[in-house]
């Protein structure tokens, strides 16, 4: 099973200011095509996870219930586009809090996977942050990152952990994948074949 893991602001709808956060409904605004890059990944064997984090419920700044409602929101969007979000998952502890789920640690990601067998090499997080970049990487995922967010090319240089890809957004990043994919696909069609002439055996 292939998945693709989403960092929530700056990837699927716009940032908020910085350090300000979406904190109800009506702050969630989707990013131009993020919906269509949704379901273009459906379509090409990916199953989607939202990943991230929302401190600022632990520092008391909205509620559960309104991150709840900004996820509806979200979620009948996709839908609406005939796209599907398998999951969602959210960090709503504060930085302090010292949790395990708050990216760049992996809580999220393990417990996104649950017990599916993933093909972690052909898996991808996709964020806007070094946090997403660091968080997919720890987890064996291959990582882009979106200039759709908070961070341009210049500022992606300086960081320590460097993405696998850079993409415009989200939907760019996705034609990106699917067309890796397809390269994956034909590359396995090429081993199948060698070893089916050499006789040798796969997996
Ligand atoms: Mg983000
Ligand atoms: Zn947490």
């Amino acid at each position: 099973m292939k998945m693709v893991f989403l960092d929530r602001d700056g990837v699927i709808n716009k940032n908020p200011a910085h350090g300000d956060y979406i904190k109800r409904p009506s702050e969630f605004k989707f990013l131009p095509n993020a919906r269509k890059a949704v379901k273009m990944l459906n379509n090409a064997g990916f199953d989607i996870a939202v990943i991230s984090n929302q401190s600022g419920i632990g520092k008391g700044l909205f509620s559960k219930n309104e991150l709840k409602k900004i996820d509806e929101k979200m979620l009948k969007g996709i839908k609406a586009s005939k796209g599907e979000i398998k999951g969602t998952y959210y960090c709503i502890h504060h930085p302090d809090a010292n949790c395990e789920c708050r990216k760049p640690k992996t809580g999220l990601i393990k417990k996104a996977v649950g017990k599916n067998k993933i093909d972690f090499r052909n898996s991808f997080f996709i964020g806007d942050t070094e946090r997403d970049v660091v968080a997919g990487g720890r987890s064996g995922l291959k990582t882009i990152t979106v200039l759709s967010g908070y961070n341009k090319n210049k500022d992606i240089k300086r960081w320590k952990k460097q993405p696998d890809y850079i993409a415009k957004d989200l939907y760019d990043a996705a034609k990106r994948i699917v067309k890796l994919s397809t390269m994956e696909q034909w590359s396995g069609a090429l081993r199948l074949r060698s070893c089916l002439r050499s006789s040798c055996r796969v997996g």
